[in-house]
C-alpha cells in the first residue's frame, strides 16, 4: 500500500520534470532565434551582401573587402563558366555542366558556407558570394497558407503522431524510472519495516542486512545497534528476574529449615510434661542455635542488600595497603593456631597505597579466612600473598585444601551459591559470604575472583586500584 503511494509520487515528480524540461527547450530555442536576430547585423555575410557588390560588367566588381573578410566571390556566365574568381573558391573548376550548377545551388544549403548568389541579367552571370559559416543552427518551422487542404490535414495528422508518440514514450520512460527510483528506497524501507515490526512483536534478535553503503546503511546500522541494545538489554532484566526469583526461593528455603525448628521444639518445651532439666536444655539451646542461625542469615542478607542500594557510601581512607593486610594476617595467627592450620604471609616491606573503607574490607579477607577454615580439613596450608602490578595491588588468598570446581569460578559468586549444595549444610554456612566480599571489592573499584588451583586448593584474588 505504502510503496504503491511512494512509487506514484515519485512518477508525478518525474513526468512534471519531462514536461518542464520540454517546455525549457522550447523557450531556449526561441531564446536562440532571438539572440541570432541580435547579432545577426554584425556577422560577416551579412555586411558585404552580393547585391552590394554587383556590378552590371563583373569585371568591375571590387571584391577586395570580402577576400579581406576571409570570403570569396565567384562569377559564373551563362555557359556556366568560372569567368572571375577572387579568395575563398568552393567551386573549384572552371567550368560546370548544367547539371553541376544545379547541384552547387541546391545544396549550397546544407554545406558549411554561406551563399549570396544574385543574377545580373544584364550581364547575363551570377555573382557567388561565399563566407565560411562561424555556427550555425538549422531548425525552423516552415509553412504556407496556400498550400492544398489535404496536405495540412496529412502533415498535421503526421505531427500530432509523432507527438503523440513521444509523449507516450516519455510516459512510459517516466513510468519505468520512477519504479526503478522509487525502488531503490522502498525496497529497504521495507526491510527497515519488517525489522521494526519483528522487534514490535518481541523478536529482539531482527536484525536488517540492506546491503547497501548510503544514508539507509547508516539507518540500517543505527536499527541493528539499538535491536542489539534491546535484546542485550532484555536478556539482562530475564536474567535479574530470574536471580531476584532465585533468591527470594533461597532466602525462604534457608530460613524455612531454622525457623521449623525453633517452633518445633518450643512446641515440645511447652506440651512435653515430666522433661528433664537435661532435655529442657537441650532443647532450648536448638532453640538458640537456630535462631542464631536465622538471624546470621538475616544480618548476611540486610548487608547484602546494603551493598547493592544505591545510597550504599564507603568512607574511604588512604591507606597502606601491606602494612593494613599485615596487620589483619595478625589478628587471623590466632584463629589459624587455634583451629590447627598452618599459614605463610608474603606481604612486601614497602608502602603502597590505596583507598580503602578498612571496616568493610577486613570483612572480605575474614571471610575468605573463615571459609579457608570451616572447608577444609585441619592442617591446611592458609597463604596470603600481595604485589604490586599494573597499578593495583594484588592480594592472593590460597590455600591447598579441597578446592572448587572449575566450573563454579564465576557463580560461586551468586547469593545462595555453595559446592555441596546441600541447604541445611553442616557448615551452617549461609551462602552469602563471598557474593558480599565480591560486592565490596567492587565497590572499592576492584574485583575479587576465583582461580581454582591446578594442583590441590583454590585461590582468591582482590585486585584494589593503587594510588
Ligand atoms: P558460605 O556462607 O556458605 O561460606 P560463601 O559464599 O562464603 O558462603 O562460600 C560459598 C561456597 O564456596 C561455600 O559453601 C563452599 O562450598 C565454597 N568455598 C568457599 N571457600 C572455600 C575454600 N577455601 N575451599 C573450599 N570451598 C570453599
Amino acid at each position: 500500500m505504502k510503496k504503491r503511494k511512494l512509487s506514484n509520487q515519485f512518477l508525478r515528480n518525474f513526468l512534471v520534470i519531462f514536461l518542464l524540461a520540454i517546455l525549457d527547450t522550447v523557450l531556449a530555442l526561441m531564446l536562440l532565434s532571438f539572440a541570432s536576430r541580435l547579432i545577426a547585423g554584425s556577422l560577416t555575410k551579412n555586411r558585404y551582401p552580393a547585391s552590394a557588390i554587383i556590378k552590371d560588367d563583373y569585371k568591375q566588381i571590387d571584391a577586395s573587402a570580402v577576400v579581406q573578410n576571409g570570403g570569396g566571390v565567384q562569377v559564373v556566365d551563362r555557359e556556366y563558366r568560372l569567368v572571375y574568381s577572387k579568395g575563398l573558391d568552393t567551386i573549384g573548376k572552371d567550368k560546370l555542366t548544367a547539371e553541376e550548377f544545379t547541384v552547387f545551388l541546391t545544396e549550397s544549403k546544407s554545406k558549411p558556407y554561406h551563399y549570396d548568389i544574385v543574377y545580373n541579367p544584364k550581364g547575363g552571370f551570377w555573382l557567388i558570394v561565399t563566407f565560411p559559416t562561424s555556427i550555425r543552427l538549422d531548425f525552423a518551422l516552415v509553412y504556407n497558407k496556400e498550400a492544398a487542404a489535404g496536405d495540412f490535414t496529412r502533415a498535421g495528422l503526421a505531427i500530432a503522431f509523432v507527438v503523440l508518440c513521444y509523449l507516450l514514450i516519455l510516459a512510459l520512460t517516466a513510468f519505468i524510472y520512477s519504479r526503478i527510483t522509487a525502488a531503490s528506497i522502498t525496497v529497504p524501507l521495507k526491510k527497515l519495516c519488517d525489522g521494526t515490526r519483528l522487534l514490535r512483536e518481541g523478536d529482539y534478535s531482527a536484525r536488517v542486512d540492506l546491503r547497501l553503503k548510503n544514508e539507509f546503511a547508516e539507518l540500517q546500522n543505527t536499527f541493528n545497534d539499538m535491536a542489539a541494545r534491546i535484546e542485550h538489554e532484555v536478556s539482562m532484566r530475564k536474567k535479574s528476574e530470574e536471580d531476584r526469583r532465585r533468591l527470594i526461593l533461597d532466602i525462604s528455603h534457608d530460613l524455612k529449615n531454622p525457623m521449623t525448628s525453633i517452633q518445633g521444639y518450643a512446641e515440645l518445651l511447652m506440651k512435653k510434661a515430666g522433661m528433664t532439666k537435661q532435655e529442657r536444655i537441650e532443647h532450648v539451646e536448638i532453640i538458640l542455635n537456630n535462631s542464631k542461625r536465622a538471624n546470621q542469615l538475616l544480618t548476611e542478607l540486610f548487608e547484602l542488600s546494603q551493598l547493592d542500594s544505591p545510597e550504599f557510601l564507603l568512607k574511604p581512607v588512604k591507606t597502606d595497603i601491606c602494612e593494613y593486610i599485615r596487620q589483619i594476617c595478625a589478628e587471623l595467627v590466632p584463629q589459624f593456631e587455634r583451629e590447627g592450620f598452618k599459614y605463610e604471609f608474603d606481604i612486601p616491606e614497602e608502602g603502597v597505597f590505596a583507598i580503602l573503607d578498612t571496616d568493610r574490607f577486613s570483612r572480605i579477607i575474614q571471610n575468605l579466612a573463615n571459609n579457608a577454615m570451616r572447608y577444609n580439613p585441619k592442617g591446611t596450608l592458609v597463604s596470603v600473598r600481595l604485589n604490586v602490578q599494573n597499578n593495583q595491588a594484588v592480594i592472593d588468598f590460597s590455600d591447598n585444601g579441597i578446592g572448587i570446581l572449575a566450573h563454579l569460578a564465576e557463580s560461586i559468586f551468586k547469593p545462595f551459591v555453595r559446592v555441596d549444595d546441600s541447604r541445611n549444610s553442616k557448615t551452617g554456612g549461609s551462602g552469602l559470604g563471598l557474593s558480599i566480599a565480591k560486592k565490596i571489592a567492587e565497590a572499592h573499584g576492584g574485583d575479587l575472583t576465583l582461580h581454582p588451583d591446578k594442583n590441590k586448593g583454590s585461590t582468591f584474588r582482590i585486585t584494589i586500584p593503587t594510588i
